[in-house]
């Protein structure tokens, strides 16, 4: 029986990591929201790796936070670990990691969302999704309850008819035996959205007394106390450690003599998984030639006892599991407490979104996350941020807010996922930016934070913090440009000696020589040259001299990128009529409709020729 049971602006279904950030940015944006989910006890569940962060996926983190979103401070408050990884490289691929106490992961989300005080929470599954004249207008629970609304963000993740499969036992079911979503699929297929099905897996747990990481490496967190969140709430408790471990040949050994009984083998997994995270077995068949494969063992957090084996991603049969685990140093005793397992889920292919990830086919019916296609937290995270922002945009009927691939990471993957067929699920590599060197962690707020602030997202304490930093910047930057020394300064002398460097040969300043490779800011600092501002501040003075050049020259790359961008497509352009484009161009033009002969030269199967038969009928059009 369904009965009226509320009104809103914005229903989110669903709150993984895309629907918290899209609940959040609805509310915080004035819209009544209500956020449904199938399971209060698993809000912001990690059903992998006990991590955020990781190159490109810490841009994603820090973009989140520059816009307003809240996975950064969620992160800072329950980390057990941070490091930051990349180091001896350029701070294009320098990136932040850190491990999560997922308990503690969970509390502080929760916490988060109770407080915000336009957005309710309701423990329900999702069956439908009501549309009339192709604009959304209600959903309805399993229990009937309908709750109107003019804006839905579905952030389904991998419960989509979830099916989990350990060796041959297969059976319905979401992330860490929860019930699967059976319904929702069908509702969206009865919109006219087109659906794939994907897989991703998991591997097993074990218990900590069962380890002996003495037969390991220790891999402990860095010194120095980092943070994700430009609101720098440094974690000041003590640090865990990571281990790292190896399989061996007797490891491989036993995953082909079993391999008979793996389903990735014997077609009983049909999705296609993450290439960036394979099933161990399928490691050990296409790397063969490989010895042995590292094996990273991973607090789960403060309190508990279980161990996550990072990179042992399996569905093989129970039993081999113990097995496999067993011929590992260290894991000799090991005991399992959760099994590893496959889960296959269906998700929304992405070419029928907007670049505001709202559905062409359906008004007001808004996609993000793991149900797009992609794979990871930080992805799902940057999709729900977005969504949330454009579902309240559009109930408040203003233009959607998008990004460009010369601003943002969001970008990069969003314009990927419309423009890029994919049949694996998607995950962000710092490879996939063109313009990666403007697109660094330690830089997000100055690119977007501006932006979240018109869009009303960035609050007051953010807002303040912000052009606080962006002061002290612009005093710092004039100290180092405007404080030079000639070649007979002593001390200068002396220090450049110590440091191997070029003695001075003319008047220089401070900006200039730190532009030296073997002349780090803290250097100015020992020397009483300028104060420590801040590892962020620092980080940012001394990467902005250091790459001045190259920055400049990928500034002067995307004012070319920009011209093509610039050039919009006629929304309303019948590609049939441009004569010359290849089938495939046709077709896949007319599915995807880019805004832009930027976007239209990136939709996979659009080749440089069709780009320019595209801009012949538009300058013949012109004129006409
Ligand atoms: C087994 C497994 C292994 C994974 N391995 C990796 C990996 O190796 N690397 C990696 O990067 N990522 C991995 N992931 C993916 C990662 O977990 C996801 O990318 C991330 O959680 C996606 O976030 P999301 O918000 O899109 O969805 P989820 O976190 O899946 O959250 C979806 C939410 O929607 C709710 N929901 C679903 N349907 C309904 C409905 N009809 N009504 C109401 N609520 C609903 C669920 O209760 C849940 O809270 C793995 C995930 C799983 C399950």
């Amino acid at each position: 029986m369904i009965y009226q049971a509320g009104k809103c602006d914005v229903v989110v279904i669903g709150a993984g990591h895309a629907g918290c950030e899209a609940a959040l940015a609805a509310a915080r944006m004035g819209c009544e929201t209500f956020l449904i989910t199938m399971s209060m006890e698993h809000i912001a569940l990690m059903p992998c790796n006990p991590s955020i962060g990781g190159p490109a996926k810490a841009q994603l983190v820090r973009e989140i936070d520059a816009l307003g979103g809240e996975m950064a401070s969620n992160i800072d408050k329950s980390s057990i670990q941070m490091r930051l990884i990349n180091t001896g490289k350029g701070p294009a691929v320098q990136a932040l990691r850190a491990q999560a106490d997922k308990r503690e992961y969970y509390n502080e989300m929760l916490k988060t969302l109770l407080r915000e005080e336009k957005l309710k929470i309701l423990m329900a599954e999702v069956e439908d999704i009501e549309v009339q004249n192709e604009q959304v207008t209600a959903i309805i629970t399993k229990t009937g309850a309908r709750i109107e609304c003019r804006a839905v963000v579905v952030t389904s993740g991998t419960y989509l008819k979830g099916r989990i499969i350990v060796g041959d036992v297969i059976y319905d079911g979401g992330p860490g035996n929860q019930y699967p979503a059976q319904k929702l699929s069908d509702s969206l297929k009865r919109m006219g959205l087109a659906l794939g099905r994907f897989k991703t897996g998991t591997p097993p747990r074990i218990d900590r007394c069962s380890v002996d990481f003495s037969k390991m490496v220790e891999q402990p967190g860095d010194e120095r106390l980092l943070s994700f969140s430009y609101l720098g709430q440094r974690n000041t408790r003590p640090q865990l450690s990571c281990w790292l471990t190896h399989s061996n040949a007797r490891t491989h050994q036993i995953v082909m003599d079993n391999i008979e009984r793996a389903p990735l083998f014997t077609g009983v997994i049909k999705g296609k998984g993450p290439r960036y995270c394979p099933s161990f077995e399928d490691k050990v068949v296409r790397y063969a030639h490989k010895e042995a494969h590292q094996l990273f063992v991973e607090p789960e957090g403060r309190d508990t006892d279980e161990m996550y084996v990072q990179g042992l991603n399996t569905s093989l049969p129970e039993d081999v599991q113990v097995q496999v685990l067993q011929s590992i140093p260290g894991l000799e005793k090991a005991r399992i407490i959760r099994t590893g397992y496959a889960i296959e889920y269906d998700y929304v292919i992405p070419a029928q979104l907007k670049l505001s990830l709202e559905t062409k086919k359906i008004s007001g019916l808004f996609t993000a996350g793991q149900i797009n296609g992609t794979s990871g937290y930080e992805e799902a995270a940057a999709q729900g941020l977005m969504a949330g922002i454009n579902a309240a945009l559009k109930v408040k009927e203003k233009e959607p807010f998008v990004l460009k691939r010369s601003e943002a990471y969001i970008a990069v993957m969003i314009d990927d996922l419309i423009n890029k067929e994919a049949d694996e699920p998607y995950r962000l590599l710092t490879s996939r930016a063109e313009y990666r060197l403007l697109l660094r962690q330690d830089n997000a707020d100055l690119r977007l934070t501006e932006k979240g602030r018109e869009i009303g997202l960035v609050d007051d304490r953010r807002w303040l913090a912000f052009q606080q930093k962006l002061e002290m910047l612009e005093v710092e930057i004039n100290e180092l440009k405007y404080t030079t020394f000639t070649p007979v300064n002593k001390e200068i002398a002396d220090f450049l000696i110590a440091r191997n460097s070029a003695p001075l040969r003319d008047r220089i300043s401070l900006w200039e020589l730190l532009r030296r490779p073997e002349i780090s800011i803290w250097d100015f600092v020992e020397l009483g040259l300028m104060t420590d501002n801040g590892l962020d501040i620092m980080e940012q003075l001394e990467t902005q001299a250091k790459y001045e050049g190259y920055i400049n020259k990928q500034l002067e790359q995307v004012k070319k990128f920009e011209k093509l961008e610039n050039r919009k497509l006629p929304e309303d352009i019948n590609y049939d009529e441009v004569y010359g484009l290849s089938n495939e161009a046709l077709q896949k033009l007319k599915l995807v409709r880019p805004l832009s002969i930027g976007q239209a030269s990136r939709v996979s199967g659009v080749n440089p020729a069709d780009i320019n038969v595209l801009l012949i009928f538009l300058e013949k059009k012109r004129r006409k």
